[in-house]
């Protein structure tokens, strides 16, 4: 029997086995793909999440960028320097995933990929995780099954609320846009926006929406704008699938198991970032299980505490913004992206220097005022 069998192999399910196995406790890290796997992504990482991991992430680093330029409907650019410590990493998710998993393993974790999970069972003491070939048994069992996962139902949580993104991937560099600049236009998908990561080798341009919006084409969208700045269309893959943003505080633990990651809904809803969410919640579920396994037995309800202190806090403002912000955009990106300090602010969210919850209630106020002007 295992201390801990982890359902999926993204960020979260890979930061969750790396930080049990440090531990020292047992974990069957179980993926239905096979590895490297590739993730519909744009790719932004946070910097901040190096800090929570006492290996160098910079192999599975494509590129670091310290520039972003926004635009509204593909033009009135603003171009910030961001002034941050560490700039944004830009990561191919294959390689990313794959590199945590493997420091993972490096430590012990057992993984089973082209291995998908049918169902689980709880019997007196233990979950039982049901394969086509074997059922596995573990103490405790985390979902990090992500947007697509089933876990969360399983385990008995309410349906999760899902949007839609598409990610467009360019692997030739022949355009207009510098590689040590993150682009985000806004105006041109409808209650929310057009990104582009550049990495080493090429594009990965995201669209995605988060207040509603779901009817429109944003592969269309996205291959648009590529277009416009000269990125050869034909080289680009496409693929759809669908983000779970924050929705509110909900517990996160129940029965010997916790959700982490997108099955925990942790996308930033005013961002799309879900990758530092990830980490962090995947880093929090190990301990908390090594906790329980220790003796501790509300660990894993302040497992539910602690993501809401370190991340839901912060992503009631991400969501107050986004409601402002999204449902008028163009009075969003006046008020908010055409001011510099405001934008600078936003870069350090980005990295992971500044937190919503420190500038967020002036900027709420700010919008909320300007709108009232407004009417
Ligand atoms: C278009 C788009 C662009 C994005 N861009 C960014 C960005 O630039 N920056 C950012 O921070 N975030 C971005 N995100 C969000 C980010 O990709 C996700 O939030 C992140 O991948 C969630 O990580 P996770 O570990 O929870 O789940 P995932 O990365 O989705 O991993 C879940 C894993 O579980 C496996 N799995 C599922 N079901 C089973 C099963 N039954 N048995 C076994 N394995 C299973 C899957 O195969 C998968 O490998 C983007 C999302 C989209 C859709």
């Amino acid at each position: 029997m295992y201390d801990c069998i982890v359902v999926g192999s993204g960020p979260s399910g890979g930061s969750a086995s790396y930080h049990l196995a440090k531990r020292g406790r047992s974990v069957l890290l179980l993926e239905k793909e096979s590895l490297p796997r590739h993730k519909p992504c744009s790719g932004g990482v946070s910097p901040i999440v190096q800090e929570w991991f006492d290996f160098d992430f910079s192999p599975a680093v494509s590129l670091k960028i310290n520039k972003i330029c926004y635009t509204w409907q593909m033009g009135d650019p603003e171009i910030i320097a961001l002034e941050a410590k560490e700039p944004v990493w830009m990561v191919r998710r294959d390689i990313f995933d794959h590199y945590l998993v493997q420091q993972a393993q490096k430590l012990g974790v057992e993984l089973r990929d082209r291995t998908s999970v049918l169902g689980i069972e709880w019997k007196s003491d233990r979950w039982l995780v049901k394969t086509e070939h074997d059922i596995f048994e573990a103490k405790y069992v985390i979902a990090a099954d992500g947007a697509k996962g089933s876990m969360a139902k399983w385990l008995g949580f309410k349906e999760r609320k899902r949007r839609m993104g598409v990610a467009l991937e360019a692997e030739a560099l022949h355009s207009s846009l510098d590689l040590d600049t993150i682009y985000f236009d806004f105006g041109s998908v409808q209650n929310g926006y057009i990104w582009n990561c550049p990495k080493a080798d090429g594009y990965s341009i995201g669209a995605g929406t988060f207040i509603g919006g779901e009817k429109q084409n944003l592969k269309e969208l996205g291959a648009d704008y590529a277009q416009k700045y000269g990125i050869d269309i034909t080289s680009i893959k496409q693929f759809d699938h669908p983000i779970c943003p924050w929705d509110g505080n909900q517990p996160l633990h129940t029965q010997n198991a916790l959700l982490t990651g997108e099955s925990a809904c942790m996308v930033d809803p005013f961002t799309a970032e879900g990758i530092r969410p990830s980490l962090l919640t995947g880093m929090l579920a190990g301990q908390a299980i090594d906790e329980a396994i220790a003796g501790n037995i509300d660990a894993l309800k302040q497992y539910t505490l602690k993501v809401q202190e370190e991340w839901g806090e912060d992503m009631v403002w991400a969501k107050r913004i986004a409601n402002i912000f999204y449902r008028i955009p163009s009075f969003g990106y006046k008020m908010g992206v055409k001011r510099p300090s405001a934008s600078q602010r936003m870069g350090k969210i980005l990295c992971g220097e500044m937190r919503y919850r420190d500038v967020a209630g002036a900027a709420v106020k700010r919008l909320t005022k300007g709108l009232i002007g407004m009417n």
